[in-house]
């Protein structure tokens, strides 16, 4: 019996060394499985190997849930189709497929507060990361002081090199207030590098052609639009907001 034991830790050591931790970790009890089940060599060799896999899927798959650092998380599903006007079932089938992602092309959502711009935003990137892409939700606040500050904030530089990394760069509220020369041009910089590369999705209650004065100088505001729009679906949700429709109330 410790004969055995002793056989099972090696092994354990030997698959550990090989880098296949999990199947390390698990071993004990995946060999007691084999031998209630009497698995043949065939289908332990697959359980093993398969094991080590989805593990591996599932920790890759947290890791990108974390470094996407999405607000909330509502998916999809969550959203209510009945509940707007905007978007069909097939234009949602569409989105969930994905291939406007694996050709790097853009998607603005645009519409007043509350019709669920954020929602289908977040949905989008869960539907990604779900996929195996790396995602990136930034608040445009936000994105805007990382780029200002990755020159000498480690912390900005980690974040800039995880958002030129991603697959999806979903910024929130774009252009929701106006930007000096220098912080058009750093976002210029960041829209030029993603260009072709990744997909950004744009959230706004301002259409584009009012974009062009909040970003100042014309000249960077035209390269800017010039990428964002060269490849681009636009989704115009012009809903009642579905906040005020479902708000909780006192009086009746
Ligand atoms: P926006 O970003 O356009 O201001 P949000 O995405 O924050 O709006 O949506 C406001 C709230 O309404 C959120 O809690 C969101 O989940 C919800 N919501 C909006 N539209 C829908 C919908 N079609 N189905 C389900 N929930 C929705
Ligand atoms: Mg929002």
């Amino acid at each position: 019996m410790s004969q055995m034991s002793n056989g099972l830790e090696e092994l354990q050591d030997a698959f550990k060394q090989l880098r296949l931790s999990e199947v390390s970790l698990e071993l004990p009890v995946l060999m007691r499985e084999a031998e209630q089940q009497s698995w043949t060599y065939y289908e332990l060799l697959n359980h093993l190997l398969k094991y080590e896999l989805t593990k591996r899927d599932e920790k890759n798959k947290a890791r990108r849930l974390k470094w996407a650092k999405f607000p909330y998380q509502k998916t999809l599903d969550d959203y209510d189709l009945s509940e707007q006007n905007s978007l069909t079932e097939r234009q949602m089938r569409q989105l969930k497929e994905m291939n406007w992602l694996e050709q790097q092309y853009n998607l603005i959502l645009l519409g007043p507060p509350g019709v669920g711009k954020t929602h289908l935003a977040v949905g989008v990137g869960l539907e990604a990361i779900e996929q195996g892409y790396q995602v990136m939700f930034l608040p445009m606040g936000e994105l805007t002081t990382i780029l200002k500050t990755s020159d000498y904030l480690r912390r900005s530089q980690i974040a800039l090199n995880r958002i030129k990394k991603s697959d999806l760069v979903i910024i929130d509220d774009l252009m929701y207030m106006a930007m000096d020369p220098s912080e058009a041009n750093q976002f210029f910089q960041l829209v030029d590098y993603l260009y072709e590369r990744s997909s950004i999705i744009l959230t706004s209650n301002k259409s584009p052609d009012q974009w062009g004065e909040l970003l100042g100088d014309e000249g960077v505001a035209t390269a800017i639009l010039d990428r964002l729009l060269h490849r681009v679906e636009l989704i115009q949700m012009n809903d009642e907001s579905y906040r005020m429709k479902h708000r909780q109330r006192v009086f009746d």
